[in-house]
């Protein structure tokens, strides 16, 4: 296997590291990327208000599983868990004594690769992996990264590559610390992916203040993605989008059914441990049908959320909080965010088409048809439907 190591402070990550860790990986034909935060870079000092290690691993995973879902680029912790400088010929040394059979690559932006002299033990490094330089800006010459190659095989005998990136990001970690402090958030949605700044928001990182009673829609946006696995961010865009066109032709509140659709699975990757705490601290009772089903739990905690957290009104929170199981009676609002999940553009399931045609034509007969398959799907599986399914059908035939 080919493995490589991209190692770095990563102070936020932004999508010049994605683009880079993306393109490094197709071009030296890499199995497997590892990005490795370090905990104390032996080059720079930290920022006083840099992120915390474990906040920076974190970022980190949010960016790897959006550069490669199928798990192939991965974060490791091993710099975080060792105390002193994070040199990087320690870290080399532990990754070839984990994967002695395989082929070590350390990747890096030309930065690093022009000073890798200057390193520390840049003679180990070249023992046990191969470095490779690649472009970092927009134009940048490779002569230099070429000439630096060549110098680093007389010296030490080294393996060498150097890319040309074909897409590039001209931004730096000190640039983006510099926008959050500003408060340029147009600038900032162009440099850094969304889960990333939403997940600074979250944790008031970098000396933000920042009220999450009073988000934005993109800050809402990014925060609550910031909450999911990436693979369901589509979904979200999906629902807000059919939320929004829904809302305006029965006449809800947009902006109601925006923030609604933003927030509606914000805890669907939660454990059952941290449901549980939240369903404790905001006393959510969970009946016995709830409590058997965990697909069930993420719409109340959702709405706990919506209320305590973000402060979102109530009709924000009804609409979330039965959003999976639909009730008797329900409001309009509540009748386009549970239609606007079932059959957003995503969703891909025998009748859907029936689905999306009958809600912008008769919204009732569409919310009916909807906890009838839901039912229907239930039975088949061979699991008890809940009571409000059943009601919210009821009321609307009646
Ligand atoms: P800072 O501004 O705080 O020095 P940085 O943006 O240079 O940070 P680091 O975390 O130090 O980011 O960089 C990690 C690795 O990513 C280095 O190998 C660096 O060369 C590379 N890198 C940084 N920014 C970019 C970019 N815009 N495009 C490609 N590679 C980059």
């Amino acid at each position: 296997m080919k493995i490589g190591m991209y190692g770095g402070t990563f102070d936020p990550p932004h999508l010049g590291h994605m683009l880079a860790a993306k393109w490094a990986k197709e071009l030296l034909s890499l199995d497997k990327l590892i990005v490795i935060p370090t905990r104390t870079p032996p080059h720079k000092e930290l920022d006083d208000c840099s992120a915390s290690p474990e906040a920076r691993l974190e970022m980190a995973r949010l960016v790897a599983l959006a550069i490669e879902p199928t798990g192939s680029v991965t974060v490791s912790d091993c710099e975080l868990c060792r105390e002193g400088k994070s040199y990087t010929a320690d870290t080399v040394e532990e990754l070839f004594r984990q994967y002695p059979e395989d082929e070590l690559w350390v990747v890096m932006g030309s930065d690093m690769f022009l000073t890798f002299e200057q390193w520390q033990e840049p003679e180990r490094i070249c023992a046990l992996a191969g470095v490779c330089g690649f472009t970092r800006a927009p134009g940048e010459a490779v002569a230099p990264l070429k000439e630096q190659a060549k110098r680093l095989q007389e010296r030490y005998g080294a393996k060498t590559a150097v890319l040309s990136l074909p897409e590039d990001v001209n931004v730096s970690s000190t640039e983006i610390r510099e926008l959050l402090e500003r408060g340029d958030n147009t600038a900032l949605s162009k440099l850094l992916w969304s889960p990333v700044y939403g997940y600074i928001l979250r944790h008031s990182l970098y000396g933000m203040q920042v009220d999450l009673k009073h988000l934005t829609d993109e800050q809402l946006r990014a925060v609550s993605y910031s909450m999911m696995l990436p693979k369901r961010i589509p979904h979200v865009q999906g629902t807000e989008e059919e939320a929004v066109k829904l809302a305006k032709l029965w006449g809800a509140d947009v902006k109601n059914a925006r923030r609604a659709a933003i927030l509606h699975d914000c805890t669907k990757y939660y454990s059952v441990d941290e449901h549980m705490a939240l369903c404790e601290r905001y006393d959510i009772p969970l009946d016995p049908i709830e409590k058997g089903s965990e697909k069930l739990f993420h719409a109340k905690t959702g709405a706990a959320l919506a209320c305590h957290l973000f402060g979102e009104p109530e009709e924000v929170q009804a609409a979330i909080y039965y959003h999976t199981t639909g009730k008797g009676n329900m409001t309009t609002l509540e009748k386009i965010l549970y239609l606007a999940d079932y059959m957003e553009p995503h969703r891909d399931f025998p009748g859907v088409e029936r689905l999306r045609e009958l809600a912008y034509v008769d919204l009732d007969a569409a919310v009916a048809l909807g906890c009838e398959m839901s039912i229907e799907e239930m039975k088949e599986k061979g699991r008890p439907v809940h009571p409000n399914t059943q009601a919210a059908l009821d009321s609307l035939r009646r």
